[in-house]
């Protein structure tokens, strides 16, 4: 199929953009790296009147240091996350989750802030700003603001932003000291969306895991923080009977949909499997013990 007619507007700035979105209401849709919405248009799942091209915008590609952490412009693209060596010396496990995101095609136009926007509860992104308890900063007619990213995600190719906002930069604060981590996901052919995945990360402090993060995705609705098992793993070593214990929970604390790829029961078991690899993953490369 093809889209509905549109008209195109190749903003200039942070402010034409935002003035375009506000003067046509939920008529108006940014274009990014397109590589979601051009499918949704040609489906004619979406027909905005207005396409509101932001990749001329100047001050919205960049990786830059923040401290230990990192800023990360919104149009930048999934293969500039993944070839970065500041990402890579910083957060390999970010890079390690965009080499599964599609194919190099799409990762070459496809934006960490379409991909937040768009929020497939399949995609990596949404989960890695989870796990790495992002910053999402927008702009809107009102000015700025900075949203984490467990309050980003409200559903189903579902955010929280308005109408007229327009995600301009995503922080990451730094990680822990001797941070391990994980990262594991299924998907029927390689480039495919996942049918679950999972990310981990801790640290190593006097022989016992800290800080332990733990983020699943393809299991509901949004990308998910199991944050009782982050505290119930917290403060002791990690041996293969407390991961076992807490795959075991996980299974318990998911409520993933059956459709076309995967039965609920299916995902309920991915989720319990690649539990357990991102945890022992990160404990290993924190230092800890192989389990
Ligand atoms: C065949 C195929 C396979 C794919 N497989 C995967 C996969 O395995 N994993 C994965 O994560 N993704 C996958 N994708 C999606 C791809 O990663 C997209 O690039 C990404 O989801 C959206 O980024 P984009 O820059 O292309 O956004 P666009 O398509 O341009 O926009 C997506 C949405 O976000 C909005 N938007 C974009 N930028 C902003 C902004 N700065 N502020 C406010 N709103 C904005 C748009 O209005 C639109 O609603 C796949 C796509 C295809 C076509």
């Amino acid at each position: 199929m093809k889209p509905s007619a549109f008209e195109y507007l190749a903003a200039a700035s942070v402010d034409e953009a935002i003035a375009v979105l506000a003067a046509h209401g939920g008529e108006a849709k940014i274009i990014a790296g397109g590589q979601s919405l051009v499918p949704m248009l040609n489906f004619r799942l979406l027909a905005p009147t207005i396409l509101v091209d932001i990749n001329k915008v100047p001050g919205l590609d960049h990786i830059t240091p923040d401290g230990d952490g990192l800023c990360i412009g919104a149009l930048t693209r999934h293969h500039a996350l993944e070839t970065s060596d500041l990402v890579r010396e910083r957060f390999p496990v970010l890079c390690e989750a965009m080499t599964h995101v599609a194919h190099l095609a799409i990762r070459n136009r496809g934006t960490i802030g379409g991909s937040l926007c768009h929020a497939d509860p399949a995609a990596e992104l949404p989960m890695m700003a989870l796990l790495l308890d992002a910053t999402i900063v927008t702009a809107d007619s009102d000015g700025a603001r900075e949203i984490p990213a467990k309050d980003f995600f409200d559903g189903a190719l579902s955010t929280v932003l308005e109408e007229d906002e327009l995600v301009t930069e995503v922080r990451i604060p730094a990680l822990p000291a001797n941070c391990g981590w994980g990262f594991e996901e299924v998907s029927q052919r390689a480039g495919d969306f996942a049918m679950a995945a999972a990310a981990a990360t801790v640290s190593l402090s006097n022989g016992a895991a800290v800080q332990v993060r733990l983020a699943l995705m393809g299991v509901g609705d949004t990308p998910m923080r199991m944050r009782g098992i982050e505290t119930q793993l917290s403060g002791a070593p990690l041996t293969a009977e407390t991961i076992e214990a807490a795959a075991a929970s996980v299974v318990d604390a998911v409520d993933p949909m059956s459709d076309l790829h995967a039965s609920s029961d299916y995902r309920r078991h991915l989720a319990q499997v690649l539990t357990k690899r991102v945890l022992s993953d990160a404990w290993q490369r924190a230092g800890g013990t192989a389990q």
